[in-house]
C-alpha cells in the first residue's frame, strides 16, 4: 500500500482572480488597524511598520525572502497525497485534497528544495499553512525527510520553516509515523556536522513541534508565534487551571529557555546568513 502517490493528479489549479480597479490597494493591520499601501506592506514582508504585527506570508515569498535571488530550485514536486485509510469526515479526504489544490495551487502542505544564502548552499523546506492547516501527512513527512537527506548528501546546512497544526488526522497512524521518520533522518544528517536551523512560525504545534521543529541546533521563532504541543485551551481544560499570560508565545518560551532567539521577519535573512557563517 502506497502512503503517497508519485504521480500528481491531473486537476488544474485555479488561476487567481483578476483584481478589479482599486481593489486591494490598501492594507489594514489586523492588530493596530493602521492603514498603509498594500505594496508598502508587502515590501516589508507583511509586517506592520507601526506595531510590528506579523501577518501570514505566502509560502514562496518566504523562500524568496531568505534565499539569494533566483537560487531556489523546487524539488519533490511529483509527490501528492494518497488516501491509505479511505478516510472521510464531513468530506472525503481525497476530495478535500483535490479542492485544496484547486484553491491554493499546492500539492501538499510543504515546499522543499535547494537554494543559497549569501552564496552558501542550503537544503531548505517550508510548511504551507494554507494547505489543510499545514498538517503533516505522509507527503509532508517524506519531503521533510528529503530536506535532511539532501543536506546530508550535500554536506550543507538544513533549514526548515514550520507553520502547522500538527499531524494530519485524515492519515491516522501514517501521519504520526512521520514524527519518527523525520527525526531519524535528522539524526543521520547530524553525522555531517552541519547546522540545522529550525524557524518556528505562527503557529507551530502538535506532532511537528514534538519532533523535528524543536530539534534544531538553533531554534528561532517569529515574534508572538504560538508554539507548543497541545493548544492552551486543551491544557486549561485538562489541568483545570488558568494558564499564565502569554503562555506558549515566542516571548514566553524565550524567557523560559525553550527557544534560542526571536527574530523579526525583516531581519531573518541576515540572521540566517550570520548563523551559517558562524556554524559552517
Ligand atoms: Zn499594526
Amino acid at each position: 500500500m502506497a502512503w503517497f502517490q508519485k504521480t500528481a493528479n491531473k486537476v488544474k489549479a485555479k488561476t487567481p482572480p483578476v483584481p478589479t480597479k482599486g481593489e486591494g490597494l490598501f492594507h489594514k493591520c489586523d492588530a493596530c488597524s493602521e492603514v498603509v499601501y498594500k505594496q508598502e506592506f508587502e515590501a516589508h514582508f507583511n509586517v506592520c511598520r507601526s506595531c510590528g504585527h506579523h501577518e501570514a506570508l505566502p509560502v514562496r515569498r518566504r523562500l524568496e525572502m531568505v534565499l539569494d535571488p533566483g537560487s531556489f530550485e523546487e524539488l519533490d514536486t511529483e509527490l501528492a497525497p494518497a488516501d491509505p485509510l479511505g478516510f472521510s469526515d464531513a468530506k472525503k479526504y481525497k476530495d478535500r485534497v483535490r479542492s485544496t489544490f484547486k484553491n491554493t495551487g499546492l500539492r501538499d502542505a510543504f515546499l522543499s528544495g535547494v537554494g543559497a544564502i549569501d552564496g552558501t548552499p542550503v537544503s531548505i523546506g517550508t510548511f504551507a499553512f494554507e494547505f489543510m492547516g499545514g498538517s503533516m501527512g505522509s507527503v509532508v513527512g517524506e519531503k521533510v525527510t528529503r530536506v535532511f537527506d539532501r543536506a546530508y548528501e550535500m554536506k550543507a546546512p538544513a533549514i526548515v520553516f514550520s507553520s502547522t497544526g500538527g499531524a494530519r488526522m485524515q492519515e491516522g497512524i501514517f501521519s504520526l509515523m512521520q514524527m519518527a521518520k523525520t527525526s531519524a533522518a535528522l539524526h543521520r544528517f547530524r553525522s555531517v556536522r552541519k547546522p540545522y536551523v529550525s524557524v518556528m512560525l505562527h503557529p507551530t504545534t502538535g506532532g511537528v513541534a514534538a519532533s523535528f521543529a524543536w530539534l534544531g541546533d538553533v531554534v528561532i521563532a517569529e515574534p508572538k508565534a504560538l508554539i507548543g504541543f497541545a493548544g492552551p485551551r486543551v491544557i486549561e481544560q485538562t489541568i483545570r487551571e488558568k494558564l499564565p499570560e502569554g503562555f506558549q508565545r515566542s516571548e514566553f518560551l524565550l524567557e523560559h529557555g525553550m527557544i534560542d532567539a526571536i527574530v523579526p521577519r525583516p531581519e531573518l535573512r541576515q540572521k540566517l546568513s550570520q548563523l551559517l557563517s558562524l556554524l559552517g
